[in-house]
């Protein structure tokens, strides 16, 4: 096994700026084959990388984790896309109900510290099932949301999951974001309609007001509003994910080095 740091990245990270979000998809479907999977929280730009998995065509799995608190909206978004896309949706689930948890636990949203526990049990862990699985997974962050993903690279170092996280969409600004899906009339999730900029559980999530930030409405009874789930290593502090290990032909295909084949 080969060892793969976020600095030995910095080099591809430069280079893959100039690619398109499609190029980078097939990027990553050529060099991990089936061991790559995109996720998606039935977001805007979750639902523009899946519309791109059907327009491109890259038949690649798509994961996403049902928390048990999601907005119905939300299902159905998942069920249009699977139904109008042909996509393959797996949909992965905490271990507890929100009830069990709650029996156990009690009402943890409700501080910043039980926050913590209740999105590691509900968003985090139910992920923990694709290690092993899967080498990389294709995520949607964007640099335009602000934020600590305002510095998001395209390839990120996952080393709880040992796997790439693949962001085709970080140079995607807000107005090709919108373009995009006006263009190809992109299933979306009815409630940013509503005034729901982002979404998740519907136990922590609320419509921004005009002028808020984007993630104003995610957590909002707790503040401030940079507060995360951290299903997404780079929303967290990057010395949590230095380095992954893979295989050493993996490494190479990466890197874009040739293999030497010489017996
Ligand atoms: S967003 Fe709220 S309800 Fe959902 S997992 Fe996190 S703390 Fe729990």
């Amino acid at each position: 096994m080969a060892r793969l740091t976020q600095a030995d990245l910095v080099a591809l990270n430069r280079a893959f700026d100039d690619r398109s979000p499609q190029e980078l998809i097939l990027w990553a479907k050529e060099t991990f084959g089936e061991r790559v999977a995109a996720m998606s929280s039935m977001q805007e730009s979750g639902n523009v990388i899946c519309h791109m998995l059907y327009s491109i065509p890259a038949k690649l799995p798509v994961v996403f984790v049902d928390t048990g608190v999601l907005f119905q909206e939300t299902l159905d978004t998942r069920d249009r896309l699977m139904q109008h896309y042909g996509l393959e949706i797996e949909t992965l689930t905490p271990t507890l109900t929100m009830a069990e948890q709650t029996a156990k636990h009690g009402i943890l949203y409700l501080t910043p510290e039980g926050q913590k526990q209740c999105c590691e049990m509900r968003k985090s862990e139910p992920l923990d099932v694709v290690k092993g699985r899967y080498d990389a997974l294709i995520g949607s962050l964007r640099r335009a949301d602000g934020g600590r993903r305002g510095v998001c690279p395209i390839l990120a170092i996952d080393s709880r999951l040992n796997c790439l996280r693949v962001n085709p969409l970080a140079n995607f600004s807000d107005e090709q974001l919108e373009g995009y899906i006006h263009e190809h009339n992109v299933i979306l999730n009815p409630l940013h309609k509503q005034g729901f900029s982002t979404i998740g559980c519907n136990r922590c999530t609320t419509p921004v007001l005009p002028g808020e930030p984007k993630r104003a409405g995610r957590w909002r009874h707790l503040g401030p509003w940079s507060v995360y789930c951290g299903i997404n290593p780079t929303d967290l502090d990057p010395e949590r994910s230095p380095a992954v290990d893979f295989p050493q032909d993996l490494v190479d295909r990466i890197l874009g080095r040739q293999t030497d084949f010489m017996i």
